[in-house]
């Protein structure tokens, strides 16, 4: 692609933004001028559920008031510092189930009795130190490059004045924002690209399960690749299902999370709620097709599939913000 460096500017947070423009199209940055007027303020929904657990709480039950609240994640409030110290999401539960679980004989001693501070005092040691938050007048450009730098899924909006969180911003939130406010801007031409000739997503060394292989297999996956879902194959190849981070949760739902010997097949017919099908997408088909449909169907990735239904890639949604949002703004990909 023939990118010409425009204008090279600092953002108000600091952030060196180099627009590009691929000769001849004037619209080519389209989405990240729009991200870039519009502030994390806007995006956060009028009303929504907020969860905050205190560190001192066992990790037992705030994994089961996740389930109860329906939330995908919470802030963690340390008393003794008086401040937000980090989140606890679905991929702490998938870690501490995979670093302690032994057989379906053993209780996992550590998830029925650490507290929060416990275990972040073992993960730590490997992991994020702190806090990833945004305020709320920041932009929402800030927000997608803190996502997409940080390679996380949760980014907490804390009021400077009061300190408190109004809101966890997500790629599926930024995007939707953009689905139903965004429809008025030009598009930009790169919109009718084939995702084959448009190479946006992953293509290589795709992670999956084998549909007979065991929960504790997946979580291994997830835990050594750092991916956010697996697409689940038959013997043949041919895409059956998709497992989630957050399809893990169900094994809190269901108190199950005792047998990880359990298969894939089982473990995916146990769903308590889930889409039916694979959500996919094919090669020949354009970006704006895939946004489209990733944005309706309200899930953070596409599986892409050949005529056979064989996995040749994954389309998640840090890819389209990278694409969309990043790349034009002269930011290579944050991740790889
Ligand atoms: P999930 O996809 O399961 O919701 P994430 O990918 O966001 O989880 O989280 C990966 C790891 O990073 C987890 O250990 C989580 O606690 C941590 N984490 C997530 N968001 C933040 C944040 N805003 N600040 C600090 N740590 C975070
Ligand atoms: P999150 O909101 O935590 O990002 P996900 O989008 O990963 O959650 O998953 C939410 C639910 O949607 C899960 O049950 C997951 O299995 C399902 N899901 C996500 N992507 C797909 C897909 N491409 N095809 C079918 N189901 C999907
Ligand atoms: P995500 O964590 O889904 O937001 O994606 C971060 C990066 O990992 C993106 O480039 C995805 O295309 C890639 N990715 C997501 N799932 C998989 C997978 N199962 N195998 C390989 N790459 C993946």
């Amino acid at each position: 692609m023939d990118h010409i460096p425009e204008v090279s500017f600092m953002d108000a947070e600091g952030l060196t933004v180099k627009m590009t423009e691929p000769a001849g199209d004037p619209n080519a940055d389209a989405y990240t001028k729009f991200f870039m007027s519009h502030c994390c303020y806007d995006a956060i929904p009028t009303s929504s559920k907020l969860v905050i657990f205190d560190t001192t709480l066992q990790v037992k039950k705030a994994f089961f008031a996740l389930v109860a609240n329906g939330v995908r994640a919470a802030p963690l409030w340390d008393n003794k510092q008086q401040c937000f110290v980090g989140m606890l999401t679905i991929t702490d539960f998938i870690n501490i189930l995979h670093r302690y679980y032994k057989s379906p004989m053993v209780q996992i001693y550590e998830l029925e009795e650490h507290k929060i501070e416990t275990w972040r005092a073992v993960y730590l040691q490997y992991s994020l130190t702190s806090l990833i938050s945004i305020t709320p007048e920041s932009s929402l450009f800030n927000a997608i490059y803190s996502l997409l730098k940080n390679k996380i899924h949760r980014l907490p909006v804390i009021d400077p004045e009061s300190g408190n969180v109004l809101h966890i911003l997500t790629h599926k939130r930024i995007l939707k924002f953009l689905h139903i406010f965004g429809s008025m801007i030009p598009k930009p031409r790169f919109l009718q690209k084939r995702i084959e000739e448009a190479e946006i997503g992953t293509f290589k060394s795709i992670a999956t399960v084998q549909e007979t292989a065991t929960v504790y297999d997946a979580l291994s996956i997830f835990v050594e690749r750092r991916v956010s879902a697996l697409p689940v194959v038959n013997a043949q190849g041919k895409v059956v299902a998709l497992y989630s981070r957050f399809d893990v949760i169900n094994l809190a739902a269901q108190k199950n999370y005792n047998n990880l010997n359990m298969t894939m097949q089982e473990a995916i017919e146990g769903r308590s709620c889930c889409i039916e099908g694979v959500l996919k997408c094919y090669p020949h088909e354009t970006l704006e097709i895939i946004i489209n449909r990733i944005a309706e169907a309200e899930v953070h990735r596409l599986v892409l599939v050949d005529k056979e239904d064989v996995v040749r890639g994954i389309i998640s949604l840090s890819d389209l913000l990278q694409a969309l949002v990043l790349t034009p703004a002269g930011i290579d990909a944050l991740f790889s």
